[in-house]
């Protein structure tokens, strides 16, 4: 498959191919369409698959009516709520949102432990529609009223597997009550142990199952 069978908006096209993708890579080819009709993802796929634009492409993509150049951080909620385990993850993902969304007027932000709370503070105040988080900076910023999550119509649970070794179990638990219950999941993990079918079960309705 080509990136143009996706019906994939201009300004997102043009991203591909400024990061110079020429095909996308199996696990896009199989998540891209699923992850567009709006329909939960359970992904088996190993970071170097191109999983992170398997996901963050067809989020763009669904929040595009949504976006709006207006300052008003009432007008930019949190749509999209990215977990992931580490620090480096989530500066990763983030990089690879900003890339691919440089085009369009969503805004996105990263926020992790181990460093002040104060910029992110500021970013978050300042209105994002895509967050990308660790479990427990994330709940400390909810907790301060920094950021509301009751907007969220995309959740993504990505390298779930080392959430859970991580202990963040309670965390996603307590995520979990601060979101709309009507949303997308999407997770992604190495394995499918039997603590991943638990949390599936838990986050998410109905899922299509993607192994690469
Ligand atoms: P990931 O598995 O999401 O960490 O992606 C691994 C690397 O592959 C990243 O450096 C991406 O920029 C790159 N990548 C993702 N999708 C494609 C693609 N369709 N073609 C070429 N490179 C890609």
């Amino acid at each position: 498959p080509l990136f143009s069978d996706f019906s994939l908006d201009a300004s997102i096209q043009q991203a591909i191919s400024a990061a110079g993708y020429t095909q996308p890579t199996p696990i896009q080819a199989q998540a891209i369409p699923v992850v567009m009709q709006g329909r939960d993802v359970m992904g088996a796929a190993q970071t170097g698959t191109g999983k992170t634009a398997s996901f963050s492409l067809p989020i763009i993509q669904n929040l595009l009516p949504q976006q709006n150049s207006s300052m008003s951080p009432a007008r930019h909620p949190v749509r999209a709520l990215i977990l992931t385990p580490t620090r480096e993850l989530a500066d990763q993902v983030a990089d690879n949102v900003r890339q691919y969304s440089q085009f369009t007027q969503l805004r996105s932000a990263a926020v992790y432990g181990g460093v002040d709370m104060q910029p992110q503070t500021a970013a978050l105040r300042g209105g994002v529609e895509i967050l990308i988080a660790t479990p427990g900076r994330l709940l400390d910023h909810v907790g301060q009223k920094n950021v509301n999550l009751s907007q969220v119509q995309m959740l993504v649970l990505d390298e779930a597997d080392r959430m859970l070794d991580m202990g963040f179990m309670p965390d996603l638990q307590r995520i979990l009550d601060f979101l709309p219950k009507q949303r997308q999941t999407l997770l992604f993990s190495a394995t499918f142990s039997d603590e991943i079918k638990k949390l599936s079960k838990k986050f998410l309705q109905n899922p299509v199952t993607i192994e690469v």
